[in-house]
């Protein structure tokens, strides 16, 4: 497998660098592309900040570099918007294209009338969208799903609960799964809609409730969403009715293979190191201690490896292959990292500094380090979990029974 990267490639990397260095600044924010991973996720300034710098990569034309050329892309190679991909995270910059799970479901599923309504404004960034997939009773299980939609005239009808849905309150327009015909196996009865959520003065569209969900700390980050009797209009059907799941499988695909999780991970690791070496506890700097010498070495021996998973299913895209428990593998890896390696490598660093939140005077890092250690536990959850990940390698990378 070859995972040098053409001339063109490496030039353009240099150029994203410069780009970055002009254009990128943090302004203290843990914005963390507004992931919902991030400790300053639901802080205002920080999507303030994302948002004016999206715009800038909108008029550089970068945003939607990798779509056709008839939406307005350029159809970038793979070298390319791997290497863009993994500048941009490595700078903890905004994730710099439109979310990739609905726009793949709109592309490949969607109609043309459909496509003309959402791809120029998710070019533009003026769509701000919800997943509306996890139900009380179905996260992992997702084909469980209970939401119903009803047909009436040319509208469907739907009533039902979803949860963990991240960062919902910030957001217009929401993609949801809910199920059409309950008589058919729990696969086929399901049918996937774009449902506007907000009307153009912000408010919420009628039938439609949210509860919010706060984390440890007490930010808002998912809410429920309570749906009474909501109208979505056929046309907002994203693919074919009752093979909603098929669509949307597309969609989780995109969202399992995390190839810009490496090089966020190799920038937050650098970013720790700088800090720490101006960082003294009881008079001495920390970096001195062998014991974290030791821990850092070996943490970035395991950030190298899933850079290295990552390269291998970027080489598979560009060769034309589609990665299956290869991309399960360097998602698996990141959200693993995340989890079980990193933050706590740093947290422990820091000892019970890690315990100081944001705007405490001896923070390091502003209480980012600790923050973000808590909020790695939900790894194991978020885009179908760590244990789906898991299960995809076994399957179908060991070939091990389901
Ligand atoms: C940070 C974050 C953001 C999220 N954002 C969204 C969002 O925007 N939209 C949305 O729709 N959902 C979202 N979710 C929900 C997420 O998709 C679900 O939490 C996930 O699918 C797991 O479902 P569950 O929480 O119901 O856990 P369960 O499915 O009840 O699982 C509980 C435990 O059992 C394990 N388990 C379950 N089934 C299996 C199995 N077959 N094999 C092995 N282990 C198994 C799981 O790994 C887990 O440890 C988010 C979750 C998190 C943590």
């Amino acid at each position: 497998m070859d995972f040098n990267l053409s001339s063109q490639d490496e030039g353009f990397r240099q150029e994203v660098r410069q780009f970055l260095t002009d254009n990128w600044d943090t302004k203290g924010y843990d914005s963390h592309s507004i992931n919902v991973r991030s400790y300053d996720f639901a802080t205002p300034e920080a999507r303030d900040i994302d948002n004016q710098f999206i715009q800038k990569l909108v008029e550089k034309g970068w945003y939607t570099m990798h779509w056709p050329e008839e939406w307005g892309g350029e159809d970038a190679s793979f070298g390319k918007q791997f290497v863009y991909m993994e500048e941009l995270a490595y700078a903890n910059a905004p994730i710099g294209h439109p979310p990739t799970n609905v726009t793949g479901a709109i592309m490949l599923h969607g109609t043309d009338w459909l496509k003309e309504q959402f791809l120029p404004k998710m070019a533009s960034n003026d769509i701000d969208w919800a997943q509306g997939y996890s139900e009380p009773n179905a996260g992992t299980d997702l084909a469980s799903l209970q939401t119903r939609a009803v047909e009436d005239g040319d509208d469907f009808v739907i009533t039902g609960q979803k949860i963990w849905s991240s960062g919902s309150h910030f957001s217009n327009w929401y993609h949801i799964l809910a199920r059409s015909d309950p008589d058919a196996p729990k696969h086929r009865g399901i049918t996937y809609f774009a449902m506007k959520f907000k009307d153009d003065d912000g408010n919420m569209m009628p039938g439609i409730t949210l509860r919010p969900l706060y984390d440890f700390f007490g930010t808002r980050r998912w809410n429920e969403v309570f749906m009474d009797e909501v109208r979505v209009p056929k046309k907002y059907v994203i693919g074919e009715v009752n093979r909603g799941w098929y669509a949307a499988m597309t969609v989780l695909n995109f969202e399992r293979t995390s190839v810009d999780g490496a090089a966020r991970h190799i920038g937050s690791f650098d970013r720790f190191i700088e800090m720490a070496r101006k960082l003294k506890m009881n008079g001495v700097n920390v970096l001195e201690n062998p014991v974290t010498k030791s821990q850092l070495a070996d943490l970035r021996v395991v950030l190298e490896v899933d850079r290295m998973l990552a390269y291998r299913v970027a080489a598979m895209q560009a060769a034309g292959e589609i990665p299956q428990y290869e991309g399960a593998m360097s998602g698996w890896r990141v959200l693993h990292t995340s989890k079980y390696w990193m933050w706590n490598t740093f947290a422990k660093i820091l000892g019970p500094y890690a315990a100081l939140l944001k705007g405490e005077r001896r923070a390091p890092g502003d209480g980012m380090y600790g923050t973000n250690y808590m909020l790695s536990q939900n790894e194991s959850g978020g885009g179908g979990g760590i244990a789906l990940g898991a299960n995809i390698i076994a399957q179908r990378g060991l070939g091990l029974p389901r």
